[in-house]
């Protein structure tokens, strides 16, 4: 008996897995600053992988940081919104406060991506020289502690810890992006809040675990949105981790939208069965009268305002606080291992109506009317070009010749009218 012990032992040792960076034999031992402590060492690791910054602090005061992966990534320059030569993307995890396995299951990846790169694997070696991947590991680091270790609340009261979503204000974070989105039949803004509240079960009107909007941004959805308007990002996966699901539909925007957003949540369903998992993350069907059950989620928020895939993720299969465990970490972990080199060979479709602000590309949509409302909504430019995205360069186009115009120009005619100003600008007065 004593040796079939062993002997299984043995076996166990040598199929499971063997991920660095947290053993998670327990997930309440894992802290904010055990995080923060682990994105240290991944930077002392990779030093020409990986640049991290402080892009905001949480109610509490805690650091909440993106991380930069990419082949030189010192030497990428960051100022410009839309790069010709790398893709941006970003991943967002930690939002709500019990789901505590997907900012480890996402750091684990990229650990193990980036071990793989250095050991010559050519795949993640020419995604990384293609592609600035951003991830945001710990948007809720106050609820992500307080879930875990908290006792009594004075929002919450006693016995919270597994049904905490919200910051430590109370507010559930994926309420609170100000999403708004432009109604094309109408042809007015709308927030979708408006819409949402006659059909949702999903709201609460004050400070509560979960669902509940707040009167005002926080400072953690602040420094999201705020990242957001860094990068031309080519899509947005936002990761929580309650049950092997996909949630694409924004049943607010135009179809073509949804129809591109469908077909990215495929990809990444595709993806999770590809290493050799027998079932696939399912994805939530078009069902207009079901799917309005709630508002300022991340995501409704990034499509509305860029037109660019954005889908929420749940990673695994409830592995919630007090559910979650180490089989549902090494199992997600290796169903998602290679998502950054598949979704490489992933193409977003570029759209020809496309919107400049402050000489930058702001974004490109699939409506030319949803554009037009947009460009004007931020003071922008629109522009209709079907070439490749493009950035256009300060002496170019002064938008303030165009800024009050609609313009709807092809490539050619933008070309002549750009060849124009300029003999107009070198033209002695
Ligand atoms: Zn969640």
């Amino acid at each position: 008996m004593k040796k079939f012990i062993i002997l299984i032992c043995l076996i166990a040792l040598t199929i499971s897995p063997n991920y660095a960076l947290f053993q998670l034999n327990n997930p309440m031992e894992i802290s904010a600053s055990t995080i923060n402590e682990t994105i240290d060492q991944l930077l002392i690791k990779y030093p020409e992988h990986i640049a991290v910054e402080i892009i905001g602090y949480s109610v509490e005061n805690q650091p909440i940081k993106v991380l930069r992966i990419s082949n030189d990534i010192h030497s990428t320059d960051l100022t410009i919104r839309y790069n010709q030569n790398k893709k941006n993307s970003l991943f967002l995890a930690g939002l709500h406060a019990k789901e505590v396995i997907t900012p480890l299951v996402f750091l684990e990846i990229v650990n193990d991506n980036l071990e793989a790169l250095v050991n010559g694997d050519e795949a993640i070696k020419s995604t990384l020289d293609n592609n600035i991947i951003h991830f945001i590991p710990l948007m809720n680091p106050d609820g992500f502690d307080l879930a875990k270790h908290g006792e009594v609340h004075e929002i919450f009261g006693s016995d919270f810890n597994e049904y905490l979503k919200a910051n430590t204000n109370g507010v559930d974070l994926n309420n609170n992006f100000p999403d708004k989105f432009y109604d094309l039949e109408l042809g007015q803004w709308h927030s979708i809040e408006e819409k949402a509240h006659l059909h949702s079960n999903y709201i609460s009107y004050e400070p509560s675990v979960a669902y509940y909007w707040g009167t005002e941004i926080q400072p953690e959805t602040e420094a999201v949105v705020e990242y957001m308007k860094r990068c031309y990002f080519e899509y947005f996966v936002d990761l929580h981790s309650q049950g092997d699901y996909i949630y694409w539909d924004h049943w607010h925007l135009s179809d073509i939208f949804r129809e591109e957003n469908l077909n990215f949540a495929m990809k990444i369903q595709e993806i999770s069965t590809s290493n050799d998992f027998p079932y696939a993350y399912e994805l939530g069907e078009r069902n207009i009268a079901e799917a309005p059950h709630g508002f300022g989620y991340s995501t409704a928020y990034f499509a509305s305002l860029y037109d660019n895939p954005a889908i929420t993720l749940e990673v695994a299969r409830l592995s919630n606080l007090p559910y979650a465990t180490s089989d549902h970490y090494y199992e997600a972990i290796n169903r998602l291992k290679d998502i950054f080199i598949e979704l490489d060979n992933y193409k977003v479709e570029h759209s020809p109506h496309r919107v400049y602000k402050d000489q930058e590309l702001f974004s490109d949509y699939s409506h030319e009317e949803y554009a037009k409302a947009v460009a004007k909504e931020i003071n922008g430019l629109y522009i209709y070009d079907s070439g490749d995205l493009k950035t256009y360069s300060g002496n170019v186009i002064n938008p303030n010749l165009f800024n009050n115009l609609s313009i709807f120009f092809n490539r050619k005619l933008s070309s002549l009218i750009i060849e124009t100003i300029e003999q107009i600008k070198s033209t002695p007065q």
